[in-house]
């Protein structure tokens, strides 16, 4: 028997050798289980097997090679006469990454019985294996057999107890490691990041001696995750400052932060910087590309991107681009991409109909829409969440079909949430159905009690039929209640720096300039046949809030202060916290018509695009 049949022809040139030991570096060579059968075939002839290195080797090989679930590295295993604590662990290492881990804690129990010895290398696939429980009673054998300062050891269980949330057990281990190197430090960085403890995480982080690029990529994500964008976006920059090269999961943490931010200009930076460095465009990579660029308002680009990406798409990623268009008011366009990844045989998930639904009631696509959701739940299986109904009930109810949407929240199958009567409560306010707008608001701020905006939505009813006095019983059990109203407020961001206004604010340092502005503004508006729009404000506030007039909304401010500070003909970003009031909205289309300015609004739920005297949401919003 040649040993040259082991070996696929490109790499047959290994010369063969008579000497039994020589099949052994051959082992390492294996891909396939069936190559290593037949070396195993060779160690049964020539005895080999019953030795201790070729054995181990053999079993090495045979974990290596086999499928996962396969038995038969096991029973050669059991074979064995007294397996080494090398060949122990390399048993219990097999079975903790396949599909049944738990095989790995009865090797390691049959280990035990045995009195084999194990070292540092037993534990941390071990650790991998185990439930949460299950890791806390390890821990106690690790003390107990001596292993605990050891780092390898040390650094497994705090990553698992970081990664099942036990911080408090994760910090504890931390402050034991005698030596900790940098596996330590990010994993501790990371779990606090994660665990909401940001500030913990940044001391160990400027505490760190040696960083690496993981552990600035932890600090970044931890910012991310814990919604401080620009705190994320400085420590990237002060990444490039340290030449600290970025990889792509601080790139994909410090687009996302560019997106919920809103800063275009940085957000391009680091896609040129993907491009400069011919880093691959992934999915992950595209998908936080397409959602930056869709929510900084350049659809044109996400698309660009979005082809790009053509052979591999994943589901995730046409869902970005279809969420895009929906929340640009772009409904057909999202239909269609929706209709072509089906063709293209992408089997669409709940994400993606929430995205293809939101399109079509952004959009007021109503047959579309109900078509859509039967499709899902007939043709997909996938059982509706609330938020399908949510976009089922809101495509109704914009569409003025308030009896049907309150029909299907009644059948429904869980019991509706406040985002489900809200949609419905909008409906009313659009479609002036006080009577029903009544009922619903009532249900609100019975489920709702904190919510400002509950209350303000109904004491706009109850003004809106001229029922003052029931406005003002509900503004009163607003104030008994101690809820506060949550400020209207616009970000605007210029030069890298995102500026801020809340409605009624005179804080910012050139507030005077801007009220001087306003009032030009206000005065060629006029001239364009500018009436204020005051149903929303009379509805909107109250008697002493004179302050907070409609002049002051903050969006105006921001609109205002965007036309000093910009060039001629730029476009102005702003990002506003609340839904837009109508008289805004107005005045925004104007302005975009006067002053020749693209102006893009990202409200709280979707966009608008005001160029040349029309918003891309067709006022329907
Ligand atoms: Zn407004
Ligand atoms: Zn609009």
């Amino acid at each position: 028997m040649a040993a040259t049949l082991l070996l696929s022809p490109t790499t047959n040139h290994i010369p063969f050798n008579p000497e039994p030991t020589s099949y052994i570096p051959l082992l390492e060579k294996c891909s396939y289980t069936a190559q290593v059968n037949q070396i195993h075939a060779q160690m049964i002839k020539t005895g080999l097997v019953h030795q201790t290195i070729p054995a181990s080797k053999l079993l090495t090989a045979l974990c290596k090679t086999s499928r996962s679930g396969s038995t038969y590295p096991l029973q050669f295993f059991n074979r064995i006469q007294e397996p080494n604590t090398f060949m122990w662990n390399t048993i219990i290492r097999a079975f903790s990454n396949s599909q049944n881990p738990e095989q790995s804690i009865l090797l390691y129990c049959q280990m035990l019985h045995n009195a084999a010895p194990h070292n540092p290398y037993t534990f941390p696939f071990l650790v991998k294996a185990c439930t949460l429980e299950e890791i806390q009673q390890l821990h106690c054998h690790i003390i107990k057999s001596g292993f605990a300062s050891e780092l390898y050891t040390a650094n497994s269980l705090l990553h698992a107890y970081n990664k099942s949330g036990c911080i408090v057990s994760a910090g504890w281990i931390f402050d034991r490691i005698p030596y900790r190197d940098v596996v330590s430090w990010n994993s501790m960085i990371d779990g606090y990041a994660q665990s909401s403890q940001i500030e913990k995480a940044r001391r160990l982080f400027d505490q760190m001696q040696e960083k690496n690029v993981v552990s600035w990529t932890s600090m970044i994500n931890g910012y991310v995750v814990s919604c401080l964008f620009n705190e994320a976006l400085e420590l990237f920059q002060e990444m490039q400052v340290r030449r600290v090269e970025p990889d792509k999961v601080a790139l994909a943490c410090a687009l996302s932060a560019c997106a919920q931010l809103g800063t275009l200009d940085q957000g391009q930076w680091i896609h040129t910087y993907i491009r400069r460095k011919r880093i691959q465009l992934d999915n992950v990579l595209g998908c936080v590309l397409v959602d930056m660029y869709a929510k900084c308002g350049e659809l044109n680009e996400a698309m660009a991107v979005f082809k790009k990406i053509e052979e591999t798409r994943s589901v995730s990623l046409w869902t970005a681009m279809i969420t895009g268009f929906a929340v640009h008011s772009q409904g057909r366009e999202a239909l269609d991409l929706f209709e072509d990844m089906e063709e293209k045989g992408i089997r669409p998930n709940e994400i993606t109909f929430t995205g293809v639904l939101t399109a079509c009631s952004y959009s007021g696509l109503v047959e579309e829409g109900i078509s859509l959701f039967e499709k899902m739940v007939k043709h997909y299986k996938i059982r509706p969440s609330i938020e399908h109904y949510g976009c089922i009930v809101d495509l109704l109810g914009r569409a003025g079909l308030i009896k049907e949407a309150e029909v299907l929240i009644a059948a429904m199958p869980m019991k509706p949430n406040a985002a489900i009567w809200g949609a419905l409560l909008t409906a009313c306010r659009i479609h002036r159905d006080y009577e029903t707008g009544t009922r619903v608001g009532n249900t609100l701020i019975t489920l709702d009690p904190n919510d400002s905006g509950r209350y303000i939505n109904l004491a706009n009813i109850f003004a809106a039929r001229g029922e003052w006095n029931q406005a003002a019983m509900v503004r009163k059990m607003m104030k008994e209640r101690k809820v506060s109203k949550l400020p209207g407020s616009s970000l605007i961001s210029l030069d890298g720096k995102a500026h801020e206004f809340f409605a009624g604010d005179r804080s910012h340092p050139e507030t005077q300039k801007i009220h001087v502005e306003w009032s030009q503004i206000l005065g060629r508006l006029e001239e364009e046949g500018y009436i204020p729009e005051t149903e929303d404000l009379q509805l909107d506030l109250e008697e002493e809030e004179k302050e907070t007039s409609i002049y002051c909304h903050s969006e105006k401010l921001a609109v205002t202060f965007g036309l000093i500070r910009t060039e001629p003909g730029s476009t102005i970003r702003i990002i506003k916290n609340l839904r837009v009031c109508r008289d805004c909205h107005n005045v925004s289309k104007l302005i975009s018509k006067v002053y020749d300015r693209k102006i893009i609004m990202r409200d709280r739920s979707r966009y608008h695009i005001f160029k040349e005297g029309h918003c891309s949401c067709r006022d329907y919003w």
